[in-house]
């Protein structure tokens, strides 16, 4: 059976950009029988708030697109991603890097296009006596060994995608130094346990999502088929972010019904001809 899921990181109130990830992803699901989950990704306790966990649910629930469980909140599952790492730690897969931010800038081959900064990899080559000696100063951060392979696979909207792990992302940081799983670790930890078999989301995910099938592999979870979504862009041919106030959700719910916001979205999605009120149950048909 289908297991779709919508995965909103509670930064920030949820803009248009999210509420389409939101909406395909439920439709997906839904389409083909299937059913559809909500994850609070609020592992980053620094930059999540509660407050904004309250309004993507309200949001959703004003919209009609409910969870057929209780939101899974990973704040309260660093046990189980802890315990991921440490079974990649055994295996040798892992170690400690100690460069600060300001290192491992200094410490990354030229960024990738989208800004993202490949590591050298220079603490996986420390002695144990090295490690020792860092450790008295840094508490380190994990990485995960990401080899010189290429992982390729099909996307469902963007087509065959070859990405090489260490040229394209280096060795990636599966715990932070302050003892927090990273994202991609957690997201393909419990899109496995929640037993996800499709991830829809912004295409801003379509490379991690090489990485995220190489740790499924790693720990023998079943892969999940993605689909990325071309992201929306405001009147300036920018990309939407949450700072744009007339796409966060409290501007929409003052100015649209949820069919009306439905129908907007619809339609930039191409799913119907002309702009109009549409219920989620119509665009099912
Ligand atoms: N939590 C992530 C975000 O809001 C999305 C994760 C995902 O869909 O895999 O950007």
């Amino acid at each position: 059976m289908t297991v779709g899921r919508f995965a909103p990181s509670p930064s920030g109130r949820m803009h248009l950009g999210n509420v389409y990830a939101a909406l395909l992803s439920w439709l997906s699901a839904r389409r083909q029988g299937g059913s559809w989950l909500v994850r609070i990704e609020d592992i980053d306790t620094g930059r999540c708030r509660e407050q904004y966990v309250e309004q993507i649910i309200d949001d959703l629930r004003w919209l009609g697109l409910t969870s057929d469980e209780e939101p899974l909140r990973q704040s309260s599952r660093a046990h189980i991603y802890n315990n991921v790492i440490s079974e990649l730690q055994e295996r040798g897969l892992v170690y400690p890097c100690y460069c600060s931010r300001a290192d491992r800038l200094s410490a990354s081959a030229p960024h990738a296009s989208d800004g993202r900064v490949i590591y050298d990899g220079r603490c996986r080559r420390l002695t144990a006596e090295d490690r020792h000696q860092r450790e008295q100063s840094r508490k380190p951060a994990l990485r995960l060994i990401c080899p010189d392979e290429v992982i390729s696979f099909a996307d469902r909207h963007y087509g065959e995608q070859h990405i090489n792990l260490a040229s394209d992302f280096g060795d990636i940081i599966i715990r932070r130094a302050d003892g927090i799983a990273a994202y991609q670790l957690a997201v393909v930890v419990d899109d496995a346990l929640q037993g996800v078999t499709e991830v829809v989301r912004g295409e801003d995910l379509l490379t991690s999502s090489a990485v995220q099938r190489y740790i499924q592999r790693l720990m023998g979870y079943a892969e999940v088929d993605y689909h990325h979504l071309p992201l929306l862009k405001n009147a300036d041919g920018v990309r939407l972010s949450k700072r744009d106030r007339h796409t966060d959700m409290g501007y929409l719910r003052e100015h649209y019904t949820p069919q009306q916001l439905i129908g907007h979205i619809a339609h930039i999605a191409g799913l119907i001809d002309k702009e109009e009120s549409v219920t989620l149950n119509e665009l099912l048909l």
